[in-house]
């Protein structure tokens, strides 16, 4: 959608081809992971501010919840982090924010959707000219791939005579299970959380915020064999008993749904940046091109960068009836950056330079805990608004070296840490 709002400032007129039936704020079969938690990262936020000015206050009002930095707590094995940077969380469902999206694109006059399977596309010596629908086609000046994570368009270009770009996957065997509470009215005084266990567990861990319809989302992950249960019973034990109060505050109100689970087996990217014949008026976003490790929150987010790109790509003068080289080495460089943390963790055979890598940057986690500088400098690098290389940046390696001395405050404990209920 995102790219279609951009488009829409080229084009006469921009069709959007969507299988699933488009229709409020429901989840729906298309997106399978739109009942779990969706974080809107900083990075994000800023780039849906750029194509919809005033987004976040119109779906503030549209009952997404505004979260203020102090009423935000990140908890490393239970230790609450110092402060970051001050943030306005715009937290909500994924169908409540995509459907607030869809709502803004549709008031454009030249943005249309089409109900339909895109089953292949059409091409000339050169390029792309029409997408194939099971009865009948579309033809196009430019197509982008937007179908996510499960996209066929690499088979496509292979069978076409195309180059088909390289596919890297990572395994990272996360297990996600997912539940609604009761928030009262004002919501309580921590009214959204993330907890790790530990800088080098990051995949167990938690994460509630507050969400339209006056509920909490909360999340509980785990990888491989750790998988949080499928019952209510298992996710309010765990909130109560293993992680910070907050959490068991969160789960002692009314429960209003069953719990959803989810399990992604791996990372995956293709390199389009690799191929050397491709057909032009191509492009491709989103997770159609990565789709990243859940946990780091970053691909609603990576995916208005993307768009953010094809705008630059389209300004920039670019022949359109050259392959999109430009776009998609502009892309690579969006693409690297999420994809460098998000697998930080999950490589099982590292190089030394990785092995480098990943030892600073368990030092920069830990500090995060004690040191209010070294933390807002992380945390512009996970919420997307930075370059990760910030993390390398002498004075942050400095102070998270020095972290080390800092002594580190008591864990909050959790609510009913020997299992009986407050
Ligand atoms: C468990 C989980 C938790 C996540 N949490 C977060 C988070 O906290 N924050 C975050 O930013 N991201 C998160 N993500 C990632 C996020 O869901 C995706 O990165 C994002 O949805 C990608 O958007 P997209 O438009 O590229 O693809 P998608 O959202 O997957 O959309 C693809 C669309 O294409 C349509 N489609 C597919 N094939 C066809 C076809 N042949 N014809 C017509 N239509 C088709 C589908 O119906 C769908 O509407 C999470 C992902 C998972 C799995």
């Amino acid at each position: 959608m995102l790219a279609a709002r951009v488009l829409a400032d080229h084009a006469d007129t921009v069709v959007i081809v969507e299988r699933d039936a488009l229709s409020g704020a429901a989840p729906r079969h298309g997106v399978p992971q739109g009942s779990q938690v969706h974080a809107l990262l900083e990075g994000g936020k800023q780039q849906l501010e750029r194509w919809f000015p005033g987004f976040t206050s119109r779906a503030a009002a549209a009952g997404g919840v505004a979260v203020p930095t102090a009423r935000f707590a990140s908890y490393t094995a239970g230790v609450r982090k110092v402060p970051g940077t001050e943030l306005d969380l715009l937290c909500s469902t994924r169908p409540f924010l995509e459907s607030r999206v869809r709502a803004e694109l549709m008031e454009l006059p030249n943005v249309k959707i089409v109900a339909g399977r895109v089953t292949g596309l059409e091409f000339s010596a050169t390029a792309v000219t029409a997408v194939r629908l099971s009865d009948e086609r579309v033809p196009a000046d430019l197509v982008v791939d937007a179908m996510g994570r499960a996209s066929s368009l690499s088979s496509w270009l292979e069978a076409a005579g195309w180059d088909k770009p390289p596919m890297t996957r990572v395994v990272t065997g996360v297990n996600y299970a997912t539940a609604f509470f009761r928030r009262p009215p004002g919501g309580y005084e921590i009214d959204a959380s993330l907890a790790i266990q530990a800088p080098d567990a990051y995949l167990r861990g938690a994460n509630f915020t507050p969400v339209e319809g006056d509920r909490y989302i909360m999340m509980v992950a785990g990888a491989g064999d750790d998988r949080p249960g499928s019952t209510t019973e298992d996710m309010i034990r765990r909130c109560l008993t293993e992680l910070p109060a907050p959490f068991g505050t969160v789960v002692s109100g009314e429960v209003v749904s069953d719990v959803t689970t989810y399990r992604q087996a791996d990372s995956r990217r293709r390199d389009y940046a690799a191929c050397t014949r491709l057909p032009a008026r191509l492009i491709a976003v989103g997770d159609a091109v990565a789709s990243f490790n859940p946990i780091y929150g970053q691909g609603m987010s990576s995916a208005t960068l993307h768009a953010s790109c094809l705008s630059r790509y389209l300004h920039s003068g670019a022949d359109p009836d050259a392959p999109a080289t430009s776009f998609f080495d502009l892309q690579k460089v969006v693409v690297d950056a999420a994809w460098g943390i998000s697998t930080s963790g999950d490589k099982a055979e590292v190089s030394l330079p990785d092995r480098l890598r990943r030892w600073l940057v368990r030092q920069v986690v830990e500090a995060t805990v004690t040191d209010i500088e070294v933390n807002k400098a992380f945390q512009s690098v996970m919420q997307m608004e930075t370059h990760p290389t910030v993390l390398a940046r002498p004075d942050v390696v400095w102070r998270s070296l020095r972290a080390r001395g800092n002594p580190r405050p008591a864990p909050t404990p959790p609510l009913a840490p020997t299992g009986g209920r407050p």
